[in-house]
């Protein structure tokens, strides 16, 4: 996947006044349009690779940088519930934290930058997939993780 920005190109930001976080509502009607109309079933697919890419970029070293990264960026609280098979839990998503159950679950940036991150801590391929998530009535979202 490429982006038309980098991510150190993305982060810069001349809002002196405004500053630098936004409403969660612009995060997720951006998040949230319907993309399948545009690109078909493979739209999930664009969105996790969107989220690795950023887990990629971000080159943490440990565990412990993505847990403090997605604090301070707000994207969730991180923890780590088991280590075999490694089960990730995200509280308060930033992408679902509080939407109705719709049958499916939602959050393929997460589970994409995750993936990201441990690829590169890991030096491995990793598949993350949602088993827990709002879209399935959950008050959390969880991933299990593949290592490849
Ligand atoms: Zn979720």
């Amino acid at each position: 996947m490429s982006l038309k920005f980098s991510i150190d190109v993305l982060s810069k930001s001349n809002r002196n006044s405004l500053g630098r976080d936004i409403d969660i509502t612009v995060f997720r009607l951006m998040r949230f349009m319907d993309l399948e109309r545009y690109l078909g079933r493979g739209a999930h697919g664009v969105i996790y690779d969107c989220g690795k890419e950023l887990g990629e970029s971000l080159n943490p070293s440990t565990i412990d940088d993505v847990v403090n990264f997605c604090e301070k960026y707000k994207i969730g609280k991180v923890e780590i519930i088991n280590k075999s098979p490694l089960q990730i839990r995200v509280y308060e998503c930033i992408s679902c934290s509080g939407l109705p159950e719709v049958g499916e679950p939602l959050c393929w940036f997460e589970g994409g930058f995750i993936a990201g991150c441990l690829e590169k801590i890991l030096n491995k391929k990793v598949r993350a997939k949602e088993t827990h998530c709002a879209g399935l009535g959950d008050d959390f979202c969880q991933f299990e993780i593949k290592v490849l």
